[in-house]
C-alpha cells in the first residue's frame, strides 16, 4: 500500500478495524467466581438463591404483627442473625430479633430498639412508625433471574453479585491474546545503554501496561530492529500466540520504517497506513484470518491514543462488547487550530466545575504532559474553532 495514498477518515478506519475484529474467535472455560474478576462473561448468570432469602429484619427490634400497635407486649423470644425463630406471634406479642436475622411467622414490622424498654419479659414500645423494617423474601432478586447479561466485563461489584445469588462457577471467555512488538534501532530497555541517539523503550511498558489494566493477556513483549526481514519475522511469529499483534514505529515516511511492508511480506492484509487523525497519521493496519495486526506510529502519546481509539475497542469487539462510548462535556477557555485537514485527539482534563481542560504539550512525543490528562477532547476535520463552553466529545482513559 502507498505511503501517498490518501488519509482514510476516522469512522471509515474504525469500521474497517470493528468488522476485521469481530471475526477474532474466544474460546470460553469455567472458572471459579472468585478468580473473575477482570474477565469477560460469556453466558448470562442465573441466580441460584433469592434474594433477601428470607423475610429479614432490616434493623435492631421487636417483631410484631401487622396493625397489632400497642403500648406493651410479651416477649417471646430472641432472634440473632443466622438464626431461626421457633414461635409465630399472636396479638400483644413480639420478639426481639437483631438486624439481618429471619423475622417471626406472623411478623408484620419491626418496632426499632431505640423506641422500646423491655423489663421482665415485657417490652414497652414509644413510638410507633409507619415503616414495615422487614426486606421481604425475593424482593432484590428471585432464583432462576439472570443477574447478569453476557458479554460484560466483571468487576468487584459483579463478582460481589454473583457471589451473593449463589454462583460459584461462570463461564468466561478466553482473554484476548496480545503480542507487543517495540520496532526501532534507538530503543533500549536499560538506562545503563542509553549512549548518543539512544532512549529507553516506553512505549512496550506502555502497551503491556494498558493490556494488563484492561484484563487482555500479553504472550509476547520484544523489540525488533529496523530491518525488513526481522520485521517480517517478528511478526509472524507473534502471530502464532496471539489474537492481535501490537508494533510500535516504523510505519512513517522514513527509509528505515519496514512495518507496513513486512505486513505485506507475510501475507497480511493492509487496509490502511494513513489515517486522517492528529496525532496518528502513520497508523496502519492489518489483518490475516481471525487476527488484527496494528501498525502504532512510534511517538508514545500516539501509542497512548490509538489504544485506546482502536486496539483496545477491538479486544471489546473480540468479546462481543460494544466500545464505550464518548462523552460530552463542555470546554473550559476558546480553542483553536490552524490546520483542519485531519481530526484532532487533544489530551484534556476533566475539572471539578465538569468541563474539558485542554492540557498544554508539545506534540506526540510529550508523553510526560499526559499523566495530567484524563482524555482527549475530539476536534473534526474541518473545524478550527471551538468557543467556551461549547460541548466537546471527550475519551476518558483515565
Ligand atoms: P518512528 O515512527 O519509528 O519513526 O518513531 C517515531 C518517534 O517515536 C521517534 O522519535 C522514535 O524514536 C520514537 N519511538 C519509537 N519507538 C519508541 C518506543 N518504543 N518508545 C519510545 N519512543 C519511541
Ligand atoms: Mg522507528
Amino acid at each position: 500500500m502507498h505511503k501517498h495514498s490518501e488519509m482514510i477518515l476516522l469512522d471509515k478506519a474504525l469500521g474497517i478495524v470493528d468488522g476485521c475484529a469481530a471475526s477474532i474467535a474466544l474460546d470460553t472455560e469455567m472458572i471459579d467466581v472468585r478468580d473473575s474478576a477482570g474477565r469477560v462473561l460469556a453466558c448470562d448468570a442465573v441466580s441460584q438463591l433469592a434474594l433477601p432469602p428470607f423475610n429479614k429484619s432490616a434493623m435492631d427490634g421487636y417483631a410484631v404483627m401487622d396493625g397489632d400497635e400497642r403500648d406493651e407486649y410479651e416477649v417471646l423470644e430472641f432472634i440473632a442473625a443466622g438464626c431461626v425463630p421457633t414461635l409465630a406471634l399472636k396479638p400483644a406479642t413480639a420478639s426481639k430479633v437483631m438486624t439481618g436475622a429471619p423475622v417471626p411467622q406472623g411478623a408484620g414490622k419491626v418496632i426499632m430498639v431505640e423506641f422500646t424498654e423491655e423489663a421482665d419479659g415485657v417490652v414497652k414500645v414509644s413510638r410507633h412508625s409507619e415503616k414495615s423494617n422487614i426486606c421481604v423474601m425475593g424482593e432484590d432478586v428471585k432464583p432462576g433471574d439472570v443477574v447478569l447479561k453476557a458479554p460484560v466485563s466483571l468487576g468487584a461489584l459483579e463478582v460481589a453479585n454473583l457471589i451473593s445469588c449463589g454462583i460459584s462457577k461462570v463461564q468466561v471467555f478466553k482473554k484476548v491474546r496480545v503480542a507487543i512488538l517495540s520496532t526501532g534501532d534507538e530503543i533500549v530497555d536499560d538506562p545503563e545503554d542509553i549512549a548518543p541517539g539512544k532512549i529507553m523503550d516506553s512505549n512496550g511498558p506502555l502497551l503491556a501496561g494498558l493490556c494488563g489494566k484492561y484484563a487482555l493477556d500479553v504472550t509476547c513483549q520484544s523489540a525488533v530492529k529496523d530491518d525488513r526481514q526481522s520485521t517480517a519475522q517478528a511478526i509472524k511469529s507473534a502471530l502464532l500466540s496471539s489474537d492481535i499483534v501490537i508494533l510500535s514505529g516504523g510505519v512513517s515516511m522514513g527509509d528505515l520504517d519496514f512495518v507496513d511492508t513486512a505486513m505485506g511480506d507475510i501475507g497480511l492484509k493492509v487496509h490502511f497506513n494513513r489515517l486522517a487523525v492528529k496525532p496518528g497519521r502513520p497508523m496502519t493496519f492489518a489483518s490475516a484470518d481471525n487476527k488484527a495486526v496494528f501498525g502504532l506510529p512510534g511517538n508514545p502519546v500516539s501509542v497512548y491514543l490509538m489504544f485506546h481509539l482502536f486496539v483496545l475497542r477491538a479486544a471489546m469487539t473480540a468479546y462481543g462488547m460494544k466500545p464505550a462510548e464518548l462523552i460530552e462535556l463542555p470546554i473550559s477557555e476558546d480553542f483553536k487550530r490552524k490546520k483542519t485537514d485531519r481530526a484532532l485527539f487533544a489530551p484534556g482534563v476533566i475539572t471539578t466545575g465538569g468541563k474539558v481542560k485542554p492540557v498544554k504539550y508539545h506534540g506526540s512525543a510529550h508523553l510526560i504532559a499526559l499523566m495530567k490528562a484524563d482524555g482527549f477532547f475530539f476536534v473534526e476535520k474541518g473545524i478550527g474553532a471551538i468557543a467556551v463552553d461549547e460541548k466537546v466529545k471527550f475519551m476518558r482513559v483515565k
